[in-house]
């Protein structure tokens, strides 16, 4: 299986955008991955009174950009759907398709919290594209974050069940993602 990763970074470093993201892909196999950049997130997707950009139709964007398996959207701004204020990514999985917006994951974080968001926000979008859904125990990586004081209370990790969901699709995982 293989997952193209197009980010559009604004004001952040590459690094910023790969570096969570590979050391998650590093300890699961069976996934290959590459990365490219956008130059831009067309303007038809803002909404200029929310200053938001709408994510569902951003994941239909990104998903006729490449040819791989699964697609993901790793964008420096702000992001929404109709029913919720905000999102911290998005999953539309009949396309294969998530997204996950930085702008919110940044708030009061240092380096090491922010790459630990990033990386918990991929899990549990690449988790509901692969059939995963939300979580009752907070502590998985598939609970729902309303805010981002849930983001950091959950850990990046899988609880048993989900974990086993995806050894049954195949996946190798590394057992330090078990929870
Ligand atoms: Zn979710
Ligand atoms: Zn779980």
């Amino acid at each position: 299986m293989e997952i193209e990763i197009l980010y559009y970074a604004k004001d952040l470093s590459v690094r910023h955008i790969t570096y969570p993201i590979t050391q998650f892909l590093s300890k699961v196999s069976n996934i290959e991955y590459k990365f490219r950049r956008l130059d831009a997130i067309p303007i038809d997707f803002y909404n200029k009174n929310r200053k938001q950009y709408r994510g569902d139709y951003v994941n239909i964007w990104l998903r006729n950009l490449s040819d791989s398996d699964l697609v993901s959207g790793i964008l420096d701004v702000d992001g929404y759907v109709p029913s919720l204020n905000f999102i911290f990514g998005v999953a539309t999985p009949a396309i294969n398709t998530f997204t996950v917006y930085l702008h919110r994951l940044k708030y009061d974080a240092n380096e090491d919290l922010f790459y630990l968001r990033v990386q918990k926000e991929f899990m549990h979008e690449l988790g509901h594209v692969l059939g995963l859904e939300h979580c009752v125990i907070k502590k998985c990586v598939m609970s729902f974050s309303n805010t981002i004081y849930e983001v950091d209370y959950k850990e990046a990790k899988f609880c048993p069940l989900h974990f086993n969901k995806l050894l049954k699709l195949g996946f190798t995982l590394d057992l330090s993602l078990e929870l």
